[in-house]
């Protein structure tokens, strides 16, 4: 064996995408996706008694896991919910199960995982192909339990990243959005994955939660390893691992700047988000999660834009109830009291799944059955959702709008449904806002180009530009082999946009926008001329979009749009937006 050699401490970079800015350092920690089994292998008679050895570890530890999981969820959400786990414990405690793997390992001599997950994946199907839905819930659970299983087997150590308890930068191939749901942000210092992009539902948490990262790292996860000490840094998406002192010096430098330009951001809280000529313009915070509103009160935001109510679905084993969801509103309507909060009903698929639901798996996910198509025809789950609303109506300030919204049919058979609710509430006697603002999210083109139709449906329209602009130019906005093409600044995407707010207008209805081009300062001077009233992003942005919009003058953001008119490159239009910027809040830049 050779001795290691220096340039095993060499610094290296690895260059990528960086999604949420901020600097990280520290340790690695490699998440592995639950499904990546390592290659058939044969065992030898006398490899036998270890694989038992291992097999009956794992079991153990998984049980042990699984309990403390239970606990933590009964301390945190309550008893009930902590219930679901006795069906995980039988699992690993099936004799019958664990019989049939130890005769299959001493059948076959193969490695015990693969062993395990033949047998298990076997159950599962069965079980999972019988017309019943307790029987179909179990087949969950044994595939729940098999990854954990697995993942012990492979000592990765727990598979819930909600557990670690040390401070780690977190690097993966990818990390979905219900990964990033469960990450501890007091010990996730940041993270690191091979794929992903900007406008990634997983990106778009990381921004919320305020944890630095990069993406399209290319091959990171194999090139480190665990234990590795790295500097991320999410401002210009580079991972560097052993970094020299000169490279923590210049870090440390950046940092302190940083941190200035930071505190002056934080002097804006109290001020309002209107420009040098008097237009203000409504400055809201998006969220995912009900615990992010601690954020978006400090941020100084104005109420909120968009509560990616999903979110609350994901990771979990069973629907949430009516109540649960009232609760959860109820909590994010009273924190941001007077100003509003816009709950968007369950906008479910593309790349936010939850496994309880065993929704089928689509070739093209982002154009299949998600969001409100979904909700119109699981009307049971639609119902639960807007009742909770309704109820949550009377207790702030809420407005409630339909995600990807493809037409007006769409529209009228949601707000039939909800009428539904209404009466039902009526009869039962339940209070709720009769008033309640109901809105559409434009983000499907054809929503965009028949606005005019749409606006007589509804009290208001926010603009979706992270799915309006994969939609319109027809480039998948998860797929960093063409992240290039995406392209904010496309022509056809400020047409789209141009279109939505006048018809708007023309109707009386108020216009916000609410995908990612809303935090993005260079893209201000655009939106603001383009005429939007309200403009929702990340708690984390908000400052720095109010620095922006206190700079700008109206009459310099419609001279921009008149210059860009005829303009055909996408390139172009940026450089123009950013001349902009740069007059106005170079610091930014
Ligand atoms: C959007 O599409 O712009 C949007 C705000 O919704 P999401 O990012 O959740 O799809
Ligand atoms: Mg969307």
């Amino acid at each position: 064996m050779s001795a290691p050699t220096d340039s095993s401490r060499q610094e290296r970079r690895f260059h990528g995408i960086g999604v949420s800015p901020g600097i990280a350092r520290g340790t690695v920690f490699l998440h592995r996706a639950d499904d990546e089994l390592p290659a058939p292998r044969v065992v030898g008679e006398d490899e036998i008694p270890g694989e038992i050895a291992r097999f009956e570890a794992a079991l153990l530890a998984t049980r042990a896991q699984i309990l403390e999981l239970q606990e933590r969820i009964e301390q945190s959400i309550g008893a009930k919910d902590a219930s679901i786990f006795d069906a995980h414990l039988l699992v690993v405690e099936d004799r019958t199960l664990i019989d049939e793997v130890l005769r299959m390992l001493q059948r076959d001599r193969r490695n015990v995982e693969h062993v395990f997950s033949e047998v298990a994946g076997r159950y599962a199907k069965t079980l999972g192909e019988i017309d019943d839905p307790y029987l179909r819930e179990r087949a969950l659970d044994i595939h729940d339990v098999m990854r954990r299983v697995i993942h012990n087997l492979l000592g990765k150590g727990g598979r819930d990243l909600g557990s670690l308890d040390s401070e780690h930068v977190l690097v993966a191939h990818n990390l979905t959005p219900s990964d990033t749901a469960q990450l501890n942000r007091s010990l996730v210092l940041g993270f690191a994955t091979d794929i992903g992009s900007k406008v990634s539902h997983t990106a778009i948490m990381a921004r919320s939660l305020n944890i630095p990262a990069v993406v399209g790292l290319h091959d990171v996860s194999e090139q480190l390893s665990r234990g590795d000490q790295v500097l991320l840094d999410g401002y210009n998406g580079v991972v560097i691992v052993n970094p020299s002192d000169q490279t923590l010096w210049e870090y440390g430098q950046l940092e302190i700047k940083k941190t200035e330009v930071e505190e002056q951001l934080n002097k804006l809280r109290e001020t309002q988000s209107t420009t040098v000529d008097g237009r203000h313009v409504i400055l809201s915070a998006n969220i995912e999660l009900p615990e992010d509103i601690e954020q978006v009160q400090l941020s100084g935001a104005e109420g909120v834009g968009l509560y990616r109510t999903e979110f609350f679905y994901l990771n979990r084993t069973e629907l949430p109830s009516e109540e649960d969801q009232f609760q959860a509103y109820h909590k994010v309507a009273e924190a941001v009291r007077p100003h509003s909060v816009i709950i968007r009903t369950l906008d479910l698929g593309g790349d936010k799944f939850m496994s309880a639901l065993n929704l089928p798996e689509e070739l093209n996910p982002f154009l299949g059955w998600r969001a409100i198509r979904f909700c119109l025809e699981r009307v049971d789950i639609f119902k639960t959702q807007l009742r909770a609303i309704l109820r949550a109506s009377v207790l702030g300030n809420v407005r409630m709008m339909y995600p990807m919204i493809s037409g007006v049919d769409e529209v009228r058979r949601a707000n039939r449904i909800l009428e539904e609710c209404r009466e039902e509430l009526r009869r039962e006697g339940v209070a709720f806002d009769p008033e309640m603002e109901v809105g559409a999210m434009v983000e499907i083109p054809s929503a965009a180009v028949s606005a005019d139709l749409l606006a007589r449906e509804v009290d208001f329209f926010s603009i979706g530009t992270n799915d309006l602009i994969q939609y319109a130019i027809a480039v998948d906005r998860l797929n960093e082999r063409i992240s290039h093409l995406y392209e904010a600044t496309h022509p056809a995407i400020i047409r789209l946009i141009r279109m939505v707010v006048e018809a708007g207008h023309a109707n009386n209805l108020w216009v916000g926008v609410c995908g990612e081009m809303a935090g993005d300062v260079v893209l201000a001077p655009l939106l603001l001329g383009l005429g939007v009233d309200e403009l929702s992003t990340g708690a984390a942005l908000v400052p720095r979009v109010k620095r922006a919009v206190q700079a700008l003058d109206l009459a310099a953001c419609r001279q921009l749009l008149e210059d860009i008119r005829y303009e055909d490159s996408a390139a172009n239009i940026l450089r123009k937006c950013e001349d902009v910027a740069r007059a106005h809040y170079p610091d930014l830049l």
